[in-house]
Formats: structure tokens, C-alpha cells, sequence
């Protein structure tokens, strides 16, 4: 059922390639009086059918509402960098960076590097070593950006995939703990209780995740300092963006997480990678709050496509051997599903997030105070919808608090879509 019963909200369903049809009406009545006011009913509608717009944030899926949703995220990332949608023109002097979190190694892959706009060796070595399946642990190529070799290790038989798929799985609580190690990071630079540091300041994030090329996931996100009571209160002077540097990359550094051990499988302790990258966030310069909300969003429509796995679940039905998916993707596949019986690992569901390579977190997530929310945005969209409907007539101008709405609709059915899946983009390696 839709939220808003005024279906000319969604009446051309804004380009969807895969709308939802539903057939109903949607009647306006007068409280008081009983009378009629007004009555819509998909009657009247091509085919008998009102197409809603699925609304999904892949663009492999349906690259129009795709388009919206991203469209969407630049605005809430953009507001809470510089301004607009109920944040304050002064959050822009908040201490602010564009942090990113990635997976430790799980074994060497193949590289796309460059150096001064010239491309690197993949992985260069005096000797010749081999692994222990006979492969060669280096790699002379210079390898262009959409080589499919990218990402791929060097040896299939040598990479850890239980690492891999464990890290990816482990993911979302790893980036909580982060944030609770933050915060108390940034207590202690600045010498206060944990409660002293809630009543002088709020930390404020959206991030997004995004798949590497060799199939792990790694975040970036947006750090913010408030004051006490969010974006529209000074943070403290001593809350500087080297103070909040520091505390990033000493949370980062420090934050691990315990696997269960189980029959086979010994504990594992999880970490971030060594690196992380840490970079301030201005209205002007290299790192701009516009390059960074269009970035946000890019990422914040895609799943882990450029990995080469599939789009969908993986049900038993599937045989693995015959999926149309990179080897490196059927590895992963495949681990998932053995890792999914060991007991201990059952609540991190690994069968159901196959396709995921493990992961089962969201893939933009914002903190409470950030800046506006997507809700809110939808619900702006409609409203100024409703206005134009009403204005060409579609819609009564409801006059009073009497008016009562009764809509009625049934699910038939969702419309083929109207064209083949785009190509699979490239993301980092
Ligand atoms: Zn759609
Ligand atoms: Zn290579
Ligand atoms: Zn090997």
C-alpha cells in the first residue's frame, strides 16, 4: 500500500523501468455531510493500471529511480556540509573530514597503479617467486582501468576468502565499534569523562559503502563535530581538525573484533587496514562539500556489481559451478555457504548475503543529527506534487480537517522491465 493515497503523485511513476501496477480509488469524502467530494480510480487509467515507481536505490536495477535516489543523497550529504534542508550556514565551520576505512589484505591481487600520470608495474619482483600451487607471486603488467584482471589474486588457491568473507560480514559492527572508540578517543585527547565530552560536543556521520574490485567492502565517511546539541550549536574551540584527525586514526587503529571459533575454524581477530585516509572537508580546495555529496551519492546507489558477482540472492537451486559470475565471485560465493553451517557464525546469515560476498550492512547510513533525511525529502517531493495536482484540477483543494480520505488498492503486479541491465561499471581496485 502506498503512504500517500493521492496517486497523481506518482502518475507518469517518473520514468521506472519496473513500476509496481496497482488498481484501486482513492475517494475524498466531507466528514460533516457525507457528500462525495471527489473520487480518483485507476478506471481511467492506460490499461486499468497506475504504475508506482519502484523506488530502488541500484542503478542496476532501474537506473531512473536510481538517478532520484542519488539525487536525493547529494542534498542531505550536501546539507550537512555547507547548508540548506534545516542546517545552519554556520555547520560549514565545523570541524569536518572525509574519512576511509578499507579491509586489511587477504592476499595479493592484481593492481592498477599510477604515478604522476604514469602507470605502474602491477606488482613488480627481482626474483621469481612462486606460491605453493606453482603461481607466480608478481606481476610485471601495467594494467589500463578496466582490465579484468583487476582485483583478481594472484592465486586463487592462496587467498583468504574465510578472511574475506568474514571481514565483509563483520563490517557494520566493526564501523560501531569505530564510532564508540571515536568518541572516546576524542574524550581523552581532550582530557574529559566520556560525559563531560556529551555535554561540550556531538559527533555527527553519513557514510557510504563501497565494494573494492577484489571484493571487499570499505567505507568512507563524512566526521563531523557539533556542538552539544547538533548542527545548529558551536562545537568547542579545542575541537580542532587535527584534534579530530587524531582521534580518527587512533580509533581506527585501534578498534578489533573477536570470530567465534568453531569446529575448523579458529577465532579470527578483525581489524581495519593499516591505512586510513584522512583528509579535511572545505567550502574551497581540493576536497569540496559538492565533490564530496556527488561522491556520497555515486556510491550510495551502487551494490557490489564491479566485483562481479550476481544481483540477486542465492537460492539452493542455484548450482555454483554454472553461475554467470567471476571465478574470484564463486570463491567467495562458496565460502559463504560453507561458512553459513559452522556453528557460532549462524547469526551473520552468510547464505542469504552470498550474493553480497557476506555483507549485509546498508550501504549509506547517516547519524540522527547529520542533516535532513531521506523521509523528509520524499514527503517534500509529494506535497509539491499534491500542489501542482491540485492546481491542474486532478486533485480537490481540501479545504477542511472534515475531509476524510479512503483509499482503496490492490497489488496486481509489477511491469517487465523495459530494458536489458546496464553493463557492470569498474569501481576502486
Ligand atoms: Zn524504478
Ligand atoms: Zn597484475
Ligand atoms: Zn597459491
Amino acid at each position: 500500500m502506498p503512504t500517500d493515497p493521492l496517486p497523481t503523485t506518482a502518475r507518469r511513476a517518473g520514468g521506472c523501468l519496473q513500476p509496481v501496477l496497482l488498481r484501486g480509488r482513492v475517494d475524498h469524502i466531507d466528514g460533516a455531510t457525507g457528500e462525495l467530494l471527489h473520487r480518483y480510480t485507476t478506471v481511467h487509467e492506460p490499461g486499468g493500471v497506475l504504475p508506482i515507481a519502484c523506488k530502488t536505490r541500484r542503478a542496476s536495477r532501474c537506473p531512473p529511480c536510481a538517478d532520484v535516489y542519488q539525487a536525493d543523497t547529494y542534498q542531505l550529504i550536501r546539507a550537512g556540509l555547507s547548508r540548506g534542508k534545516g542546517v545552519p550556514e554556520t555547520v560549514a565551520a565545523h570541524p569536518c573530514v572525509f574519512a576511509s576505512l578499507t579491509a586489511p589484505s587477504f592476499g595479493p591481487v592484481h593492481v592498477q597503479r599510477d604515478k604522476d600520470g604514469r602507470a605502474l608495474r602491477c606488482r613488480p619482483r627481482r626474483r621469481g617467486q612462486v606460491c605453493p600451487h606453482g603461481n607466480r607471486l608478481s606481476c610485471p603488467d601495467r594494467h589500463a582501468k578496466d582490465d579484468s584482471r583487476l582485483g583478481e589474486p594472484l592465486c586463487l588457491d592462496c587467498y583468504d576468502y574465510t578472511g574475506a568473507v568474514l571481514f565483509n560480514a563483520c563490517a557494520p559492527e566493526l564501523w560501531r565499534r569505530f564510532t564508540i572508540t571515536l568518541r572516546r578517543a576524542l574524550a581523552r585527547q581532550a582530557g574529559l569523562s566520556g560525559k563531560a565530552l556529551a555535554a561540550q560536543l556531538r559527533v555527527s556521520y553519513a557514510k557510504v559503502a563501497e565494494y573494492q574490485r577484489r571484493g571487499v567492502v570499505h567505507f568512507h565517511a563524512i566526521v563531523r563535530i557539533d556542538g552539544p546539541a547538533g548542527p545548529t550549536t558551536a562545537p568547542p574551540a579545542w575541537a580542532t581538525i587535527d584534534l579530530l584527525t587524531a582521534a580518527i586514526d587512533e580509533a581506527a587503529s585501534a578498534v578489533h573484533l573477536e570470530t567465534p571459533a568453531a569446529p575448523g575454524l579458529p577465532a579470527r581477530t578483525l581489524t581495519w587496514g593499516r591505512e586510513h585516509d584522512i583528509q579535511p572537508i572545505a567550502t574551497t580546495g581540493d576536497l569540496t562539500d559538492a565533490k564530496v555529496a556527488a561522491y556520497v551519492a555515486k556510491y550510495a546507489t551502487k551494490a557490489a556489481e564491479c566485483t562481479g558477482t550476481l544481483d540477486r540472492r542465492i537460492t539452493p537451486a542455484d548450482q555454483l559451478d554454472a553461475l554467470p559470475v567471476r571465478d574470484h565471485a564463486r570463491r567467495h560465493i562458496a565460502e559463504c555457504i560453507r561458512l553459513s553451517k559452522s556453528p557460532g557464525l549462524e547469526d551473520l546469515r552468510l547464505a542469504s548475503w552470498a550474493h553480497m560476498l557476506g555483507f549485509s550492512g546498508h550501504f549509506s547510513t547517516k547519524s540522527r543529527t547529520y542533516s535532513t533525511t531521506l523521509g523528509a525529502l520524499r514527503a517534500d517531493r509529494a506535497a509539491h506534487q499534491r500542489e501542482l495536482a491540485i492546481a491542474a484540477g486532478l486533485l480537490p483543494a481540501l479545504a477542511g480537517e472534515t475531509t476524510v480520505v479512503h483509499a482503496d488498492w490492490h497489488f496486481t503486479g509489477r511491469a517487465q522491465p523495459l530494458s536489458a541491465l546496464p553493463p557492470l561499471t569498474g569501481g576502486a581496485a
